[in-house]
C-alpha cells in the first residue's frame, strides 16, 4: 500500500500525531472491493490489512485540528475527536484520496467524548455514503467496516465499531476559521497554499489563485446542495466543521432521505429549532460560505468576496434546474416553470413518497394515469396536473419511450429508508449482516429493478415512520 503523508508535513500547528487504537476483538466485517481496487489496496495482504485496522501502527497518522460554527455559535477548537487520518493514497484517476478512520479512539481533540463510534452510526454512514455515491453526489465513501466485542456507552451500551472512509479531502471550512480567529496568518497562508497545490491546482497558474479557488469552492458547495435537494437528502448537522473545502458530503450523522415529501422536515431530533430543516439547507449553505469567506478578509477586498459569494445562488439554482429537468423528463426551462411548483405543492399536501412518486412518473405511459392517481386522495387535482405535464412533454416532441428510459436512469427505485437502516442495524448488532449487504447491493445500483429485492423499495410501515435519529453516535 502506497500511503503518502502530505498533510502530516504541514506540521504541528495543523494536527497531532495519533495512532489508531484498535477495539477489543475487532473484526473486519465488510470492505468495498470496487473502491479498494480503484485505490490499489489489497485486502488479501495481511500487512495491508493490519496497517489499515491499526494493529500495525502507521507512525505518521494524525488527528486534525479545526474550529467551527455549531448551530450558529462559534467553537474555537474542535478537531478530530475520534478520527484518524492514516495518510493519502493515489487512485487510478491519478488523484489523491484521504484514508480516514472514524471511531479510532481518544485524540487530543476528544474533549468530553470517548473517541469511539458505535456500530449503529458506522452502518448508517456506510450505507448512506455508498447510496449517495451511486446517486452521483460528491461524498466521502466507505472502504471498510470493523465491529468488535467492545461496549461503547451512549444512552445504553452499544457495539463499538470503526469505519474506514475515503474522500478527496477532510479539510473543513472550520480549518480556516481555526487559524483566522486566532490571528494565525502564516498558518492560514500555509493552508491556502496546501489546498491550491493538492485540491485546486488548476487555479495556481491564474492571476488570482485564491479568488479562483474560492469561487470553485462556492460552486462545488452550491452543486452539492442542489444535488441533495433533487434526491431528497437532508444532512442534519450542517455546521461549518462538517462542510468540506472540497465540496464533498461528509460527516454522516443524523441525516435523512426524504420519504413522505415534507419541505420543512427536520431529520435530526436534536435540532429543536429546525435550523437544518430540508427547506433551509440552501440558505445554510450560503451562511456557511459567508463564514468561510470571512477568513479571507485580510487577503481579498470586500467587493471580491461579495462577488464570489454572489455566485452561490446563481450556481445552485442553475444546477438544481438542470437536474430537475432530467428528473422530470423535460428540456426547456419554460416547461419546468409550468409544472414544477404545482407538483411540489401536490407532493407536500398529499405527503407522497418522493422516491416512489418520481419512479412511477418515469414509468408513466400516455393517458395511463391510474398508477399515479391511486397514490393520492385528491385525484382530480393530480389528474389536472398530469394532463398539463403530458401536454408539456408532447409539446417538447421527444420520443416518450426515450424520455421514460432516461428518467429511469436518474430517478432511483431504492433510497436508504430509515426503517431499513434501523432493521439492518438491529440485525448487525446480533452479528447478522445479511440485510446490511442486501441493502448495500441495491443502493449501489439504485436505478436497476432488483426484482428479488422488491421489499427494499417499499414505504415504511407505520412503526418505521416515527423512528428518531439524533446527534448521539
Ligand atoms: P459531529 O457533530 O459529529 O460533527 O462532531 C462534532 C465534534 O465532536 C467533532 O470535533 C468530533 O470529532 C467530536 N466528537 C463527536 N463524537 C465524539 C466522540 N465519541 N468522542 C470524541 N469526540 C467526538
Ligand atoms: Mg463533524
Ligand atoms: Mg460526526
Amino acid at each position: 500500500m502506497n500511503l503518502e503523508h502530505h498533510f502530516a508535513q504541514l506540521g504541528e500547528a495543523f494536527s497531532a500525531k495519533t495512532l489508531i487504537q484498535p477495539l477489543s476483538e475487532q473484526r473486519l466485517v465488510e470492505f468495498n472491493p470496487a473502491l479498494a481496487d480503484f485505490l490499489s489496496i489489497d485486502f488479501k495482504s495481511d500487512e495491508t490489512k493490519r496497517q489499515l485496522s491499526g494493529e500495525v501502527p502507521v507512525p505518521e497518522s494524525l488527528s486534525m485540528v479545526y474550529a467551527g460554527h455549531q448551530f450558529g455559535g462559534f467553537s474555537p477548537r474542535l478537531g478530530d475527536g475520534r478520527g484518524v487520518l492514516l495518510g493519502e493514497i493515489t487512485g487510478s484517476d491519478g488523484r489523491l484520496y484521504d484514508l480516514h478512520m472514524k471511531g479510532a479512539g481518544l485524540t487530543p481533540f476528544s474533549r468530553r467524548g470517548d473517541g469511539r463510534a458505535v456500530l449503529r452510526s458506522c452502518i448508517r454512514e456506510y450505507l448512506a455514503s455508498e447510496a449517495m455515491s451511486a446517486l452521483s453526489v460528491p461524498t466521502s465513501r466507505a472502504l471498510a467496516l470493523y465491529d468488535s466485542r467492545q461496549a461503547v456507552y451512549r444512552e445504553t451500551p452499544e457495539v463499538g465499531a470503526m469505519l474506514l472512509r475515503t474522500a478527496y479531502g477532510h479539510i473543513r471550512f472550520g480549518h480556516f476559521e481555526y487559524f483566522f480567529y486566532q490571528g494565525k496568518h502564516a498558518e492560514l497562508d500555509q493552508l491556502i497554499d496546501y489546498c491550491l497545490q493538492y485540491y485546486y491546482p488548476e487555479c495556481l497558474d491564474t492571476d488570482s489563485p485564491l479568488e479562483n479557488m474560492l469561487t470553485e469552492v462556492v460552486k462545488r458547495t452550491a452543486h452539492m446542495i442542489a444535488k441533495w435537494h433533487v434526491i431528497g437528502f437532508q444532512h442534519g448537522v450542517m455546521n461549518t466543521d462538517n462542510f468540506s473545502f472540497t465540496g464533498e458530503t461528509i460527516d454522516y450523522g443524523p441525516y435523512g432521505f426524504m420519504e413522505d415529501y415534507e419541505p420543512d422536515w427536520v431529520c435530526n431530533h436534536s435540532d429543536y429549532e429546525g435550523r437544518y430543516a430540508f427547506s433551509r439547507q440552501p440558505g445554510v449553505g450560503l451562511w456557511n460560505l459567508n463564514c468561510l469567506l470571512k477568513c479571507f478578509s485580510k487577503r481579498l477586498e470586500k467587493h471580491q468576496l461579495v462577488s464570489i459569494l454572489e455566485q452561490y445562488e446563481v450556481e445552485l439554482q442553475a444546477h438544481y434546474n438542470g437536474l430537475m429537468l432530467e428528473k422530470m423528463g423535460l428540456v426547456s426551462d419554460a416547461s419546468l416553470q409550468a409544472v414544477l411548483t404545482p407538483l411540489l405543492t401536490i407532493l407536500s399536501v398529499e405527503k407522497l413518497d418522493y422516491t416512489v412518486f418520481f419512479r412511477l412518473l418515469s414509468h408513466l405511459k400516455p393517458d395511463e394515469f391510474t398508477p399515479l392517481l391511486d397514490e393520492v386522495v385528491d385525484r382530480q387535482r393530480l389528474q389536472d396536473w398530469l394532463l398539463n405535464y403530458q401536454a408539456v412533454r408532447l409539446e417538447e416532441g421527444r420520443s416518450w419511450e426515450v424520455v421514460s428510459q432516461s428518467m429511469l436512469s436518474v430517478n432511483p427505485k431504492f433510497i436508504l429508508r430509515n426503517y431499513l437502516a434501523h432493521e439492518a442495524i438491529q440485525a448487525a448488532e446480533q452479528g447478522d449482516y445479511l440485510l446490511f449487504r442486501r441493502l448495500l447491493n441495491v443502493l449501489n445500483r439504485p436505478f436497476e429493478e432488483h426484482i428479488e429485492s422488491e421489499a427494499l423499495a417499499q414505504r415504511a410501515p407505520s412503526w418505521g415512520k416515527s423512528l428518531e435519529v439524533s446527534c448521539s453516535s
